[in-house]
């Protein structure tokens, strides 16, 4: 599905048709309902609906018959300490429905986040878009020496433009075939089940994702680490703004939290507290195998020696 300037205009629709309801509403999803975020050369994110806010959470903590909360402090104060002691079922009380345009390739490392609903574009039903992912110049990078999974430098212009022309070359070889296999000179050919087996992972496909709140965080988590490769990564931090307007407490907590904060293992622990104590501490007299030791240095932001 391209977006047309008439299915801009469903959107506007959309938005320009408020309902009435009892239910209790965010205004910062409000300011993003039905709304098509951009991402990628053709890919998107819509918000189709939500559950909640961050007086949701709060009011599933104390299971209270009305609204829940008390003062802003109060809630918000409730909503660090469920964050930090990882008391985290309030959290899946919210809900949130989105349209999601990605290349199948983003799609593969996306649909292993289980905990979902999720309903995919019929490529047996319909045929698919002539759409590909074709990467920016300053997104081609090499093979990373050190990351067997990372990227390192950016190729130079004239590799950079190479690869561009063999991507888009053979994205569109491979969809010419695609419509030649499914028609034959005006007669039906082949089923578009079949036809599609030849397309490549840079094809875009899109679903409905359905997931909770608690899950989306994990996801987002996971997905906005510079670790997770860059095509997932532009999604994941678009899920986070969404997040840091719908439920802005919740979204705090989590970067104070799990985002931002980190986790130290028993002998990391133990050298922060002989460090503290004066003791100098290294890699030789540490314990550690050179990798935690190099990632335990990351992660207090001091230079690995
Ligand atoms: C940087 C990066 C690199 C990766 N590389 C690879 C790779 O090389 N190969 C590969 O195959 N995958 C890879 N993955 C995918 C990764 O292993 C996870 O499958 C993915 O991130 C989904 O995480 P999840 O299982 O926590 O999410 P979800 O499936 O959404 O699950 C959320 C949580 O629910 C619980 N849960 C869900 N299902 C089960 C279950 N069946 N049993 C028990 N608990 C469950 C777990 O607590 C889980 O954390 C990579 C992920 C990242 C972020």
């Amino acid at each position: 599905m391209t977006i047309t300037p008439e299915i801009l205009k469903q959107i506007e629709e959309q938005r320009n048709s408020p309902q009435t309801s009892l239910r209790e509403t965010s205004p910062g999803m409000e300011k993003n309902l039905y709304t098509l975020f951009p991402i990628l050369d053709h890919g998107f994110i819509r918000i189709v609906d939500y559950m909640g806010n961050d007086s949701s959470v709060v009011q599933a903590a104390r299971v209270s018959y009305g609204k829940g909360t008390k003062k802003a402090r109060s809630d918000e104060g409730l909503i660090r300490y469920l964050m930090r002691h990882k008391h985290t079922t309030p959290f899946e009380m919210c809900e949130i429905k989105l349209h999601v345009k990605l290349p199948i390739f983003v799609a593969r490392q996306w649909i292993r986040h289980r905990t979902a609903s999720v309903n995919e574009y019929s490529a047996r039903y319909s045929k698919l878009e002539d759409e590909f992912y074709i990467p920016e110049f300053e997104n081609l990078s090499a093979q990373s020496g050190v990351n067997r999974q990372g990227r390192g430098e950016i190729l130079p212009r004239e590799e950079g433009m190479r690869v561009r022309d063999i991507l888009m070359h053979d994205s569109q070889a491979t969809y010419e075939n695609y419509e030649k296999m499914l028609s034959q000179e005006n007669q039906e050919g082949l089923s578009r089940e079949l036809a599609r087996i030849n397309l490549p992972t840079n094809v875009y496909t899109q679903w409905y994702w359905k997931v909770n709140l608690l899950n989306l965080l994990k996801f987002i988590h996971l997905r906005i680490d510079p670790h997770a490769q860059y095509e997932i990564r532009v999604y994941a931090e678009k899920l986070a703004e969404i997040v840091a307007d719908w439920v802005p407490m919740t979204h705090q907590a989590f970067v104070d939290y799990w985002l931002e904060g980190i986790s130290l293992s028993m002998q990391q622990m133990e050298l922060l507290k002989r460090k503290m104590n004066g003791e100098e501490i290294t890699f030789e007299t540490a314990g550690l195998s050179k990798r935690e030791w190099n990632e335990f240095m990351q992660a207090l932001d001091m230079e690995i020696p």
